[in-house]
């Protein structure tokens, strides 16, 4: 299982991510006061049962080399 810091470097690096509809705290959030991108998984609408309905976590998180465990 993902935690959530990868879950956030994944969702950076996908070109899939949706904000889940209706969320308007996340479309706000889109970043911080630093200008940094806060995506994550957790708030994209593909992401369904804690996994993501597209298969791309394993495909994104082998290229960026984080691990899994
Ligand atoms: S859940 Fe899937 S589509 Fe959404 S950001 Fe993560 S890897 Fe990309």
């Amino acid at each position: 299982m993902e935690n959530k810091d990868q879950l956030r470097q994944i969702a950076l690096r996908c070109s899939q991510f949706r904000n889940q509809e209706g969320n308007i705290n996340t479309l706000r959030s889109e970043s911080n006061v630093l200008g940094e991108t806060t995506k994550s998984c957790e708030l994209c609408n593909h992401f369904v049962n804690h996994r993501c309905e597209l298969n791309l976590i394993d495909e994104i998180s082998s290229n960026i080399d984080v691990k899994l465990d």
